[in-house]
């Protein structure tokens, strides 16, 4: 009823799972940790743009696009899951990375290649530059009589993730014990807005911990802020409780800065994986998990409250990472 006035094509048809982090929580001393699993979708190796590109594909097709567009790094998952999507729409699909050709292909790149996306380099170039390249060839296309789409907007991207706290809460809700901490990463603010928006129409039952994997908290909030404004007003509704009630953001856990590994965020990727057969990409989830396992640790999240990872997904950028682990181990 929320989003059925909104125009949304359905990418993903039942819930991802909300899965106990057992043998973890017996390393931890708890019983009480979960994880929601983002990276487990059927379309094109998961993650979260799944849910945004629902949204961003429901208004190219009202608008009538038919060619779309998306850009970011050869190794983005945004690229990869728009190039996914459109595979399974039968929408052609042009890439533009800010980057020279990689050689060999490898993870995110390779899996756009096997989709059949265009994929237009445009030079190691910052994103403003990347962005005009982009206005600059939706222009030729439209001039040549096609109607294309750039993915990307927050607002429109973040009503996924409005959609995925409600998922979320009626998940909890079945489960024998509470949970009420998530953690998340905390980038360009999409998701963040959307899962803060939802989860504050349901009062204050849920508490948000934002990691930083990009900015610092000012710069952050200034990108979050005008999405949940405008979900607000994309929706009609708005939250019971303010948004900013439930949230804490914490810059602690960035390091050196974006996609640039800290110590104890490899430590973090090692320990999952050895403890759950569960394997985070570094860019985004190895620091929030370090970023968990740091306030567990220090007892800052009482037991029998519930603590759960949201796994965003990016699997596919591990194969680009190795080079990272490769100091050895403590
Ligand atoms: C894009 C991405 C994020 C960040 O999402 P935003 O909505 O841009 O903050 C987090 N995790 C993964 C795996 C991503 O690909």
């Amino acid at each position: 009823m929320l989003f059925s006035h909104l125009p949304r094509v359905r990418l993903l048809e039942e819930a991802t799972p909300l899965l106990p982090l057992e043998h973890l929580g017996r390393q931890l001393g708890r019983q009480d940790l979960w994880i929601k699993r983002d990276d487990l979708m059927p379309l094109g190796g998961g993650g979260n743009k799944v849910r945004s590109l629902e949204f961003w594909l429901g208004q190219a097709l009202q608008q009538g696009a038919d060619t779309i567009i998306a850009a970011g790094l050869p190794a983005s998952n945004l690229c990869r899951l728009t190039a996914a999507a459109c595979a399974r729409l039968g929408l052609p699909c042009i890439l533009v990375h800010n980057a020279g050709q990689p050689a060999p292909l490898q993870g995110n790149s390779l899996l756009n290649e096997l989709m059949g996306a265009r994929t237009l380099y445009c030079g190691a170039v910052d994103e403003e530059a990347r962005g005009a390249y982009v206005q600059a060839l939706a222009g030729s296309l439209r001039a040549e009589g096609r109607r294309p789409y750039v993915v990307g907007d927050p607002a429109i991207g973040a009503l996924g993730y409005v959609a995925a706290a409600l998922e979320f809460a009626a998940q909890a809700e079945r489960l024998s014990q509470p949970v009420q901490h998530l953690f998340i990463s905390a980038s360009a603010g999409p998701t963040e807005a959307g899962l803060l928006f939802g989860l504050s129409l349901l009062g204050t039952s849920f508490h948000l911990h934002m990691v930083s994997v990009e900015y610092e908290e000012a710069v952050f909030w200034q990108l979050c802020r005008p999405i949940l404004v405008q979900l607000g007003h994309l929706l009609g509704v708005q939250p019971a409780v303010d948004p900013m009630q439930i949230a804490t953001f914490y810059g602690d856990f960035l390091g050196p800065g974006y996609a640039l590994p800290t110590p104890s965020c490899l430590q973090a990727v090692r320990r999952l994986a050895a403890a759950e057969g569960i394997f985070l990409e570094t860019t985004y989830n190895a620091k929030v998990l370090d970023g968990m396992l740091t306030l567990l640790q220090r007892e800052a999240l009482p037991p029998g409250e519930g603590v759960c990872l949201w796994d965003t997904g990016g699997f596919p950028a591990l194969f680009g990472q190795g080079a990272q682990f490769a100091s050895p181990q403590p």
